[in-house]
C-alpha cells in the first residue's frame, strides 16, 4: 500500500474528479473515500478515467455507523462498490467503533473471502478496541487510520499497531489546515525551505505512517506529494513530538 495519498473528504462531487484526476496525473496512487463523504462514485470514475492499471491505484472507502451489523455491513459494502466501479474495494475500513463493531468485523473478513476488498482495516480504533478484535480474530486489520499529527500524537497506539502488524493511517494531518499557521512549524520549514504543510507531512511519514492530506487545489496537491526530498532530524522529530504535550 502507498504510504502517501489524497483525502477527499469535504470534496464535493461536483469538484472530486478533477481533484482525484489532477493527484493520479502527479503521481498519487493512494485515495482515501468513505461512504459519509458522498463521493464515491465520481472518486471511481475518476480512478477508472486516468487510464492508470488498475493494480496500480489504492482505493480506500469505509463502512459508515449507521451500516454497521453483519448483513448491513455486506449490504454497505456491495453499495460501495458499485458506486466505486472499480471491481473490487483496495481497502474497506470500519469507519469507527460502534456497539455492533464485533459483527461488522466479521463481515469485513467474509467480504475480503469474497474477494469484494482486498485488504480490510479500522479506523478511529484505540488500543483497547484492538485488543478486542485481536482476542476474538485471527485475521489483523492492515490499517488503523486515527487522526494523528503533533497535536494528536499518540505513541503508545502507534506503538501497538506496529508490534501488531497494523499499519497507521494518520488522517487530518495537515490538522485541517490549522497546524500550518504554527509558528514552531513555520520556522522549521523555513530552516528546510521548505512549506508547513511538508513538514507536518514528513513528520508523520518518519513515523512509519501513511499520510492522506487533502486538497482540491492544483498547488497545494503538488506541494504535498513533494515530501520525499528532504529529512527531519531526530531532533527536530522530538520537538515536533513534544508540541501536544507543551500544550
Ligand atoms: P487535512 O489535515 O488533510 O487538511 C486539509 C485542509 O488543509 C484543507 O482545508 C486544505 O485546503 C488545506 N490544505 C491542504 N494542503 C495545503 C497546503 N499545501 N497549503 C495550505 N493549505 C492546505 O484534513 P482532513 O481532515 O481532510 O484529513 C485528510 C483526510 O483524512 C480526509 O480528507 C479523509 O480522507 C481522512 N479523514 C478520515 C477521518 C476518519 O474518521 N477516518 C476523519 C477525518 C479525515 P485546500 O483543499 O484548499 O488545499
Amino acid at each position: 500500500m502507498p504510504v502517501f495519498g489524497l483525502g477527499v473528504w469535504n470534496i464535493p462531487p461536483r469538484k472530486a474528479p478533477n481533484a482525484v484526476g489532477l493527484a493520479l496525473r502527479m503521481g498519487y496512487r493512494l485515495i482515501d473515500t468513505a461512504r459519509l463523504y458522498g463521493n464515491e462514485r465520481e472518486v471511481g470514475t475518476a480512478v477508472r478515467e486516468s487510464g492508470l492499471p488498475r493494480d496500480q491505484v489504492s482505493v480506500t472507502t469505509k463502512l459508515r455507523g449507521e451500516d454497521q451489523g453483519f448483513d448491513t455491513a455486506i449490504a454497505a459494502a456491495e453499495r460501495s462498490m458499485e458506486a466505486l466501479g472499480l471491481g473490487s474495494i483496495d481497502l474497506y475500513l470500519i469507519h469507527w467503533p460502534t456497539n455492533r463493531r464485533r459483527e461488522s468485523w466479521k463481515a469485513l473478513e467474509a467480504l475480503q473471502k469474497r474477494g469484494v476488498c482486498r485488504s480490510i482495516g479500522v479506523s478511529n480504533y484505540s488500543i483497547s478496541d484492538l485488543e478486542e478484535l485481536l482476542n476474538e480474530s485471527s485475521v489483523v486489520p492492515a490499517v488503523n487510520q486515527v487522526e494523528f499529527h503533533p497535536w494528536a500524537y499518540d505513541r503508545g497506539l502507534l506503538e501497538y499497531c506496529r508490534r501488531h502488524g497494523i499499519a497507521l493511517e494518520a488522517y487530518s494531518p495537515l490538522v485541517q489546515g490549522r497546524g500550518l499557521r504554527d509558528p514552531a512549524i513555520r520556522a522549521m520549514a523555513a530552516k528546510h525551505a521548505r512549506t508547513s504543510s511538508q513538514v507536518l507531512l514528513r513528520w508523520g511519514l518518519q513515523h512509519g505512517c501513511i499520510v492522506i492530506p487533502k486538497s482540491d487545489r492544483e498547488d497545494h496537491l503538488r506541494e504535498n506529494a513533494a515530501v520525499f526530498d528532504f529529512v527531519l532530524s531526530d531532533k527536530e522529530m522530538a520537538a515536533l513530538d513534544a508540541l501536544g504535550e507543551a500544550r
